[in-house]
Formats: C-alpha cells, structure tokens, sequence
C-alpha cells in the first residue's frame, strides 16, 4: 500500500484567519479527485480537551462520535468533507504532556531526562502518524493552531519539521497561511508581514511549499510575485484566499487558484481531470440564490461570541439551502428574557431554537422561550439543555407542578422532571465524564423525527449528564407530550415531542454535530421546513 503523505498547515500575522476552512477545503478538493483523506487539529493549549473550556474562550466544543470533545475546527472537517472524525483528529498539548508524564511514571523513560526535544516531540510525532497508520487514508492534513513564533506552538512547529526527514520530502508539503493586510490610507496591499512570518518559520527550520495569502483584496501578479522571491517559493505556490460571503465558498476559490493541484505535484501525485464537485457546486448556487427568508430565534446563554454555537448555524444553513431559504437567526440572550419583555423579544420570529447549555444562569428565560413557543405554536426545536427546558415547563404549565425543576439547577424539588443519570451519580471529575458521543435510538413511526429520518433506527452524538426522569413519563404522555425517540438499550428518552404543536421536537442528543454539506440534518431540514410554513401561513 502506498505510504500516506502528510500536508502540514501553519499560520502567520494573526489568529482567527481560517487554518481550519483553508485545510477543509484542500481536503474537500482532494477528495473530490478522488483521495482517501482526513484533517487533523493540533491545539497548544494545556488543557487535555476543549471540554472544559467555556465557550466564550474557545467557541463551542464539537463531539465526535467516539466521544471525544474536540475543537470547532473538527466540525468543518467533518461538515465539508463528510467523513466522521475521532480522538485521535485532535490532540492538544495537555494530552501529550499527561501521556509522557504517565510514561515517565510508569519507568518507560528510566534513567533518561525527559525533555522537550525529544520527549514531546516524539509523541507528537506518534500522534501525527497514528491515523496514517491505519492505512485509510492517501493524504493527512495537519494543522497546526496558534501562530508560528508563538511559545505554545515551538515544539509543534519542530515535531513536523523533523517529520519531512522522517517521512521524505515527497510525502510532506508545507503550507503558510497568512495574512496580507490593506492600508487604505495609501491604498495599498502589504507583504511585509507575510516576509516576517516565513521568516520566523525558517528559523525554525522550514521551508513553506505553498502560502495562502488571506487578503480583502484582489493580489496581483506583481504582488505575488514578490511573495514569491521574498518567500522563496514557486509563483505557482503563492495562492490568494480573498474574503467571500459564505465559507462554502472557499473550496471553489481555492481550486480556481490550483491550490490542490499544487499540492499533488509537490507530493508527486497524479492529479487527473475528474473532480467531482458537482454536488458542492449545487449546493453553493442553492445557497446563494435562496429567495425565502425565514428568521429564527435562537435563545442561549453564549449568545456574544458567534462561534459558541457554530454547528447549530451551520446545520441551519445546510437545512436551509434544502428549502431554497436563506435562514437569518437571531441570538437572543435567555438572561434578558422576563415574564414582561417575552412578546416584544419573541414575536415575529418563525421559529425558535432553545440551545444546549451548563447552568442555571438564564434557565428561567430559556422556559419562558419554550411556554411562548408552545402557547403561540412557532416551530421549535430543543436541544439538549433546550429539550430538558421543555420538559420543565411542560411540567410546571401544564401539569401544573410549579416547582419542577432539573435536579442540575436545584435540589429543592418534589418534581425533579430532569434528573441526573444513575451512572453519573458517583462522577466527581470534570472532564471527559459526561455521556457523550453515538448513542442508538429508536423512533416512533407517528412522529416528526420519524417523518424526517425516514427510518426507525438512528444515531446521534450526545454531551450530557441529565436526563428526562422516566417516573414522570406516563403523566406527560396522557397530556400532550411524548417520548418519541427511546434509547433500546437503557431507555432513556431521546426524543420528546407535542403533537397538538404544528412542530415542535426536542432532542437530548445534539443533531447539529451530524449535520453536513452533502447529508443536511434531516431535523433541520424539516424544522426549516416548518418554520416557511408557518412564516406562509
Ligand atoms: N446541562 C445539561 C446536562 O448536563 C444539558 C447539557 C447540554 O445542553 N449539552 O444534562
């Protein structure tokens, strides 16, 4: 079998200038020319996992289905290249640092000095090869998070410098993605930052084959060319990545600019004719030339920063372009909701989103939300958090039990509706011990999920440690509300919906991590579809 090769991805100037988008869409493209291909985030920061970040710092955390809680960039793996991603897509300097210190504990390293190089290196190395030794894939992109020069990312940097040597220059490529900024005062683009940064990367001893440029404006030949002769890389390597409405984009740019055929002949691959893109291109024009509107609440907690909900976005923005509707959602912090101010917060939206969360801070705006969407019958969709708020008042308005309550927010309750799970009750670590990842679970045939799914057995990601109290369900069943999706094996509900409500479901798994390009959500997609209506109606 042919050796896997391996596209290693840094960045310059700034953060936040789409490592993540630029190695999805490489690999969209790749795989579009027919390679087995899979992305793979190296985070420097020390905590074992993002799952203990809060989202304000770090954006939402994405569950793979193995369980792990990795970073949002998985999710644009997996949403643009439709492949399921796993723990070993993501490793983080916490990760690698607690598996050397279990070793050096353990007696692995005996009469040695642990150190940086080669010690951590070493494992870094080992978790960068791991998946290519699975013999799955052709090419493996790596990227590398943080900013080249920064402390945190060194050993990163010298692990996949060493790598060329280990690997062979044909079977690794370098790519630089930086940034080149315009001054309107003189109205002019600038390429001495990206010369600084290719800079701090060959004092780190690499070389970069390919640089993406991010640039607000068109570069022209001129400027490229001297990228090129400062950079020392081929004109053909100096790829522009101009700012575009929508990230779906970004993969059609990105071939327009040769970016993968680049890349194929520095790893001396065949790069044939046949890209299948059709189906991406399809979905691009869907996007861009929706002309319904729909506009949907979306009541959270972690509303200020844009990527603590990025898949629910996302997976509204596939759903959409299903329906041929541009989705407009609107964040509406659960904390400023009142008994007062609910109409004039939530009138006028075509549906509601309730999302996931940790806390009792902004509860009791999250199930006002729910009793207006219930009361005024808008779509609604509940996730996680946003199904348990459901559930509590459904509890609390209509079987009239005025203190029920998720045992997560108070222990003073006769009616714990949402109680925490039996085998999570001797759990005192934080990290990594909620329920998480694929769980199975069956759907009734008269439901909405089954309409949707198509299907009465299914899979979904989960990340949480309450659940609905299977004591109450016989009582909400006769009055309205019922259980329509049931794990086989531990029965808990999965699955709750009101079906006096023209549409209204809640999930206590997270439908939007399974949500891609090529398979939009099928929840979503009807929960859109609900929402046209109901805006038509
Ligand atoms: N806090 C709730 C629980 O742990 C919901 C979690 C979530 O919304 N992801 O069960």
């Amino acid at each position: 079998m042919a050796k896997t090769k391996y596209v290693f991805v840094t960045g310059g100037v700034t953060s936040s200038l789409g490592k993540g988008i630029i190695s999805a869409s490489l690999g969209r493209l790749l795989q579009a020319r027919g390679y087995r291909v899979t992305i793979q985030k190296l985070d420097p920061y020390i905590n074992v996992d993002p799952g203990t970040l809060n989202p304000y710092e770090h954006g939402e955390c994405y569950v793979t289905d193995d369980g792990a809680e990795t970073d949002l960039d998985l999710g644009h793996y997996e949403r643009f290249l439709d492949i399921q991603t796993s723990q070993a897509n993501n490793v983080t300097t916490g990760r690698i640092y607690q598996s050397v210190i279990n070793k050096e504990r353990r007696g692995d390293y005996l009469g040695k000095t642990v150190q940086v190089i080669p010690h951590i290196t070493d494992e870094i190395k080992h978790r960068i090869t791991l998946l290519g030794k699975r013999g799955n894939y052709d090419i493996i992109i790596t990227e590398i998070g943080g900013t080249v020069g920064d402390i945190e990312s060194l050993s990163y940097v010298e692990a996949v410098r060493q790598l060329r040597w280990d690997l062979g220059s044909e079977n690794t490529v370098y790519i630089h993605l930086t940034l080149v900024p315009f001054l309107s005062a003189s109205g002019e683009l600038k390429t001495k930052p990206t010369q600084h940064s290719v800079k701090v990367l060959l004092e780190n001893g690499i070389q970069p084959d390919v640089l993406v440029l991010r640039t607000e404006h068109e570069l022209d030949k001129d400027i490229r060319k001297k990228v090129a002769l400062f950079c020392n890389v081929g004109l053909e390597a100096v790829i522009q990545s101009i700012d575009v409405s929508t990230i779906y984009e970004v993969p059609l740019l990105m071939q327009e600019e040769n970016l993968d055929r680049t890349i194929l002949n520095k790893l001396n691959l065949p790069t044939s004719d046949s890209v299948t893109l059709k189906p991406w291109k399809e979905f691009v024009s869907k996007l861009k030339s929706a002309s319904e509107v729909v506009e949907v609440a979306l009541v959270g907690k972690y509303v200020e920063l844009y990527d603590s909900y990025k898949s629910i976005m996302e997976a509204t923005t596939h759903a959409g372009a299903v329906n041929g509707a541009k989705v407009i959602v609107h964040c509406i912090h659960s904390e400023t909701i009142t008994r007062e101010n609910v109409e004039e917060e939530l009138s006028g939206f075509d549906g509601m989103i309730v999302a996931p969360g940790f806390g009792d801070r902004g509860i009791e705006g999250k199930i006002l939300a729910v009793q207006y969407a219930r009361e005024n019958r808008i779509p609604f969709l509940g996730i996680c958090l946003g199904l348990q708020c459901a559930v509590i008042e459904f509890a609390r308005n209509v079987l009239g039990y005025k203190d029920a309550h998720s045992t997560e927010m108070t222990n003073i309750t006769k009616h714990p509706v949402i109680d925490l799970m039996e085998e999570q009750k001797g759990v005192t670590e934080k990290g990594g011990t909620m329920r998480l990842g694929g769980y199975p679970c069956d759907l009734k045939k008269e439901s909405h999920a089954y309409r949707a799914y198509k299907k009465e057995n299914i899979r979904e990601r989960h990340r949480h440690r309450y659940e609905f109290n299977n004591d109450f369900l016989e009582e909400y069943e006769k009055n309205g509300m019922i259980a329509t999706g049931i794990n086989p094996e531990s029965c808990l509900v999965e699955i709750m919906e009101q079906p006096g409500h023209p549409w209204f479901l809640g999930t206590q798994f997270h439908p939007e991590y399974n949500s891609t390009v090529l398979n939009p959500h099928p929840l979503f997609v009807h929960f859109i579809k609900a929402t046209l209506e109901n805006k038509n109606d």
